[in-house]
């Protein structure tokens, strides 16, 4: 079977490695532009990108005039294709939203205690000869508020459990079930929930209706002193807004491993970054080895078996990783 395969973005080398093995020709154009996009795309069954490309409609439209049959976003957010332009053209759109999610979790918790300490700070002033002894705060037992329940959210929601926080969840959908069976409180009304939480992190989707989701009007909801993490995406926060926060006292500390902009271009965002309380880390969220491994062997895992390329070998390596996703509580 002639099958190509035209990838844009980094992926982990088993990626490469397995494709060859089952005999799938890959090209590889890292950091292609959109007209070398535009030319090239039409000659391939199958585009792999991760959140660097922007897939657009022009592009599927041109895709399909060719080969392309499926776009594999290779991680969570489809927010770089034009979702509505695939269904139109009909080239399927798959991602593999769960490859990351343990490693995004395991950043907010490492986010959480890290503002919590400051840590971040005052490492940068031992560096630099200040041994500042600041007084921070325990988590034990104190209320994290997750917005979004979904994959990410619920990991962050088990492990915060066993830091012994109290742990409430909002989400747009019916959580009530999935939240009892974690030992997690859904609640109903997002500025109320917040007037009591010390963290808050959040794990939505940026859509129109998330778009600065958090800004003065939630900020003013929180009780003074909260912890406010954001490992989502950067413009579902008023970076603005948060800034103010952080100066009136309403939020203590964040921890931000997105911006609307990255790397920061505003002055607000630059502030941030600068903010003793503050830790940014430049959206390193799904950056482990173990995600990368999983992001490559699920998207190959996608692409053979939607094309319906039989290769034991792909099998063999897919099967492992979907039981250690099993193990999390997460489909493969
Ligand atoms: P998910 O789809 O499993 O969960 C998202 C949840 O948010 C869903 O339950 C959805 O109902 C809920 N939601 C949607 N709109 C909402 C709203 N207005 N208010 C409250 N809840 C709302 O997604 P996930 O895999 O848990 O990923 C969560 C976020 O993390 C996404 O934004 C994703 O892009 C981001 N992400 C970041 C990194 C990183 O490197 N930092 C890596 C992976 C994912």
């Amino acid at each position: 079977m002639d099958v190509r395969i035209l990838v844009t973005d980094h992926l982990h080398k088993v990626f490469h490695e397995l494709a060859k093995r089952c005999g799938i020709r890959v090209d590889e154009r890292l950091g292609a532009t959109r007209d070398e996009l535009l030319r090239l795309v039409p000659g391939y069954d199958v585009l792999v990108v991760r959140s660097r490309t922007r897939v657009d409609g022009e592009i599927i439209a041109a895709g399909r005039k060719g080969r392309l049959r499926l776009i594999v976003r290779a991680g969570v957010g489809l927010d770089n294709i034009d979702l509505e332009a695939a269904k139109r053209y009909e080239v399927e759109v798959v991602n593999t939203p769960t490859a990351s999610t343990q490693s995004v979790a395991e950043l907010v918790l490492g986010l959480m205690i890290a503002a919590a300490r400051s840590i971040a700070w005052l490492n940068y002033r031992a560096r630099n000869g200040v041994w500042l002894k600041e007084r921070g705060l325990e988590l034990y037992g104190k209320t994290l508020l997750v917005v979004g329940f979904g994959r990410i959210g619920r990991r962050v929601a088990a492990m915060a459990k066993a830091l012994g926080m109290r742990v409430k969840a909002y989400d747009v959908i019916d959580i009530e079930r999935s939240a009892r069976s974690l030992g997690v409180e859904p609640v109903y009304d997002l500025c109320e929930a917040l007037r009591s939480a010390d963290v808050v992190s959040v794990h939505v989707p940026l859509t129109k209706q998330t778009y600065h989701l958090f800004s003065d009007k939630l900020f003013e909801c929180m009780k003074p002193r909260t912890i406010f993490i954001n490992t989502s995406r950067g413009a579902v926060v008023d970076a603005e807004a948060l800034l103010r926060a952080l100066e009136e006292g309403k939020v203590y500390a964040a921890g931000l491993d997105v911006l609307e902009h990255e790397p920061p271009a505003t002055p607000a965002e630059k502030k941030l970054l600068e903010h003793p309380r503050v830790i940014v880390t430049p959206h390193i969220g799904a950056s482990t080895e173990e995600a990368q491994y999983r992001v490559a062997i699920l998207s190959l895992a996608a692409i053979t078996r939607r094309l319906g390329i039989c290769c034991p070998e792909a099998e063999e390596a897919i099967k492992p990783v979907c039981d250690q996703l099993e193990e999390m509580g997460l489909n493969c």
